[in-house]
């Protein structure tokens, strides 16, 4: 890179920022993990002190005449201009918003949140509408503040998923919609396969060995980070030279941890590769929500949910637990751990059956932000969809459209990135297999370090530097795409439910 005084003076502002990010994101895993429960309402105080300090330096006048200099400044290299673009996108966002209407939607965010936890408890979804709507309101303001091309939707998906158009989103969800019932149907029709050896006992204690041995295994580099417990299992970056991960135990459900522990190594892995050098700019950072879910969802299904990753860690994890897994094969333990049964619950569906899940979710939010549908219609919408889809009755809004969390923080378009994550995923691994001569050999060998440099090579060292369609497209000549998901899902089931 050129010596250019003006831009080392942005960057070294820019890191000041990520320090209070940073600082904030350790305070946040502190609480998450270790802290004592009287401790909560000082540490909020501290988190919205630090929060409001990163928030005021990242609208600054300072910035504002670092990013004014720096866009006329046609000296600076490509990724130079890539940073200051990609900061001066942020920027403008960010103080496009007036300060007053943060507060009132803030404000409203806490109350929608705690209606939505009194409505859950209480299976009342009558206690959580009145707040869901005057946040809906405000969001639909919110779009029209920041602006779009086409869709108030594009507005809101843009803080998880920096460029996505609406059109991609309808074109791949299309797919889904007509596609995904025909396989469902094809494994309906055969016997269901067996995966009670999982919900037998397992000292907590070899569990936890096991997934750090998984965590290792994968290449997680523990100099540079640690794995703990906690229920809601998450990672979280320090900044370069600390990602950690945290993951989830269960005595009767030897799932849980497995695949908790690969999910959240695959995401630390990509943290783990971001350009140190670049630290606290675009291309130090990740470049979306999708692209961090389709790195975890990589790991987590596409090796860690396969036969030849299998053939290579069962006999270790049946050392562990000889009794409970000593009539179950290697190729048991890859059938039953891909079981397929549509249900209720998001957060516990299948491979397969999830993005059923995210499609009601993505047509429910399309909905409302084309005015569609009354805040008040909302559950009967919900049970009429998962009627359709998944061909289950919804008992009760508890386990219907009170579930999740992401609508009473406002987190309207997140849900799709979780799809996107595994259709990417299903993309990548397929121009890694193209890529690395033997690689499945390789991972029934247990080896994935060509597969992890490839990785590193191909997408985490770029960082923010494309934004998810861009990227996919470099690495594997076209945009998303649902048939390589499709085709890899049909292989797997094909091979396990035998249709
Ligand atoms: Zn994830």
């Amino acid at each position: 890179m050129k010596e250019n005084q003006l831009y080392n003076q942005f960057v070294t502002y820019m890191q000041r920022v990520a320090d209070i990010q940073h600082a904030t994101a350790v305070l946040h895993w502190d609480q998450e993990i270790f802290m004592p429960k009287n401790a909560a309402a000082n540490r909020a105080r501290q988190s919205a002190t630090l929060s409001g300090v990163a928030h005021r330096m990242a609208t600054s006048e300072e910035l504002r005449s670092f990013l004014n200099e720096l866009m006329a400044d046609d000296s600076l290299d490509s990724i130079q201009r890539i940073n200051v673009e990609k900061s001066n996108h942020d920027f403008l966002k960010a103080t496009k918003i007036p300060e007053s209407f943060v507060e009132k939607l803030q404000h409203a965010i806490s109350e929608s949140f705690q209606a939505w936890s009194q409505a859950k408890e209480a299976d009342d979804y009558s206690l959580f509408a009145p707040k869901l709507k005057t946040l809906i309101e405000l969001k639909k303001e919110e779009a029209e503040i920041v602006g779009y091309d086409h869709h108030p939707y594009e507005a809101l998906m843009d803080d998880y998923e920096p460029g996505m158009k609406i059109e991609v989103l309808d074109r791949v969800f299309d797919q889904v919609r007509q596609q995904l019932p025909i396989l469902l149907k094809k494994i309906s029709q055969t016997p269901q396969v067996d995966n009670s050896f999982l919900f037998k006992s397992f000292n907590k204690d070899s569990q936890w060995d096991f997934s750090l041995h998984v965590l290792r295994e994968m290449g997680y580099d523990f100099d540079e980070g640690r794995q703990d417990i906690t229920s809601h299992p998450f990672t979280t970056s320090f900044g370069p030279g600390d990602v950690r991960v945290t993951t989830r135990v269960a005595e009767n459900d030897l799932g849980e941890i497995i695949w908790s522990t690969i999910h959240e190594g695959g995401h630390a892995l990509y943290e783990q590769g971001l350009m140190k050098s670049e630290y606290g700019l675009p291309s130090g950072s990740y470049a979306s929500l999708s692209v961090h879910e389709s790195q975890s969802r990589l790991w987590e299904n596409n090796v860690g949910r396969s036969l030849p990753y299998w053939k290579h860690m069962f006999a270790d994890l049946k050392q562990r637990f000889p009794k409970q897994l000593a009539s179950v094969s290697d190729i048991d333990f890859f059938k039953g751990t891909n079981k397929v049964e549509p249900s209720l619950i998001r957060t516990s569906a299948d491979e397969l059956t999830y993005h059923f899940h995210v499609l009601i979710r993505y047509e429910i939010e399309k909905a409302i932000f084309s005015k569609e549908v009354e805040v008040e219609d909302l559950p009967s919408l919900w049970n009429e969809k998962y009627k359709k889809y998944l061909e289950i009755e919804v008992p009760s809004d508890q386990k219907g459209i009170l579930q999740d969390v992401h609508w009473s923080y406002g987190s309207f378009g997140y849900f799709p990135t979780y799809s996107l994550g595994s259709f990417y995923a299903a993309q990548y691994y397929e121009a890694a297999k193209q890529a690395i001569p033997n690689l499945e050999q390789n991972i029934e060998a247990g080896n994935t370090k060509e597969l992890l440099s490839w990785l590193r090579d191909q997408i985490h060292k770029h960082g923010r530097r494309y934004n998810a369609e861009e990227l996919c497209k470099k690495v594997t000549g076209k945009g998303l795409d649902f048939n390589d998901f499709y085709n890899y899902a049909f292989q797997k089931y094909q091979t396990i439910y035998g249709f």
